[in-house]
């Protein structure tokens, strides 16, 4: 008789908690909706801001819709989440970072790329970075010197639904030469040189964005652009701050 009104009770409870549960996760998707929102809002007076550098008071709305969709709190560390939309860079593991969101957006930008372009990306890091550009609908190449975080991009980027991208596990400095040449390249870490081998896998009329600079110097992120004899020029954007684009030993 107890064992069943202890069945009983106990039956109840889950019964009333799991609609509360599904509710209860509804209402944080809400939150990181409002927060997701909130930072685009963010982003927009960045820019704004930076504007001089730039040379443009708004982003592309192709880029700061891609921002707005990408759901930044699936690629921070759980420990984090509740800061996933806050305009800042934050831990991954490994010594790396997923990169601030303004400079995120702004990196989009500059790269240019139109639906259906092919694009090389060199720091897959989180994945998150790749993600927005794939949601801009482009094709994503990327590659990824640190295993883990390759292989755990990886898996998030196939549950999100991202499975057009093509990812790699080594190092980016190289490119990825079966697949170029690419409309563009994104370079996610800071090098001290732009690698050679970068150049001539990017497309006449292509487009390189990169931070330059050493990990103890002021790092300038750089637009390369190769016209269609091939003739390369470069435009410095503004100082940044990213880790350090690493060599296989
Ligand atoms: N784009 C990432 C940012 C990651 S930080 C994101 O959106 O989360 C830069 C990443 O570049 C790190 O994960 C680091 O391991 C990687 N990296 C550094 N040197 C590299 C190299 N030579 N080739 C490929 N990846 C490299």
């Amino acid at each position: 008789m107890i064992r069943m009104t202890t069945l009983v009770v106990m039956t109840c409870i889950m019964i009333s908690l799991a609609p509360c549960r599904i509710f209860a996760g509804q209402k944080d998707e809400n939150r990181f909706a409002s927060a997701r929102a909130a930072l685009i809002k963010e982003i927009e007076a960045y820019v704004a801001q930076t504007s001089d550098y730039i040379g443009a008071g708004r982003l592309d709305p192709a880029v700061m819709q891609a921002m707005a969709t990408v759901k930044r709190h699936r690629f921070v560390p759980k420990r984090f989440i509740r800061r996933a939309y806050d305009n800042n860079p934050l831990p991954i593991g490994y010594g790396q970072t997923i990169s601030q969101p303004y400079i995120v957006a702004l990196m989009s930008n500059l790269l240019a790329a139109k639906p259906g372009d092919k694009i090389l990306e060199v720091g897959t890091g989180s994945g998150y970075q790749a993600a927005v550009l794939a949601q801009m609908q482009v094709t994503v190449y990327s590659i990824e010197i640190i295993r883990p975080l390759a292989e755990s991009a990886k898996k998030r980027l196939q549950k999100l639904g991202y499975d057009k991208m093509r990812l790699k596990t080594g190092d980016g400095y190289f490119g990825w030469k079966e697949h170029a040449p690419f409309d563009g390249i994104i370079v996610t870490a800071a090098a001290g040189h732009i690698p050679p081998p970068l150049l001539s896998q990017l497309k006449k009329g292509g487009r390189m964005v990169i931070p330059v600079g050493g990990r103890f110097s002021v790092q300038q992120l750089v637009v390369v652009t190769k016209d269609k004899n091939a003739d390369l020029s470069t435009r410095q954007i503004l100082p940044v701050r990213f880790v350090p684009l690493t060599r296989k030993k």
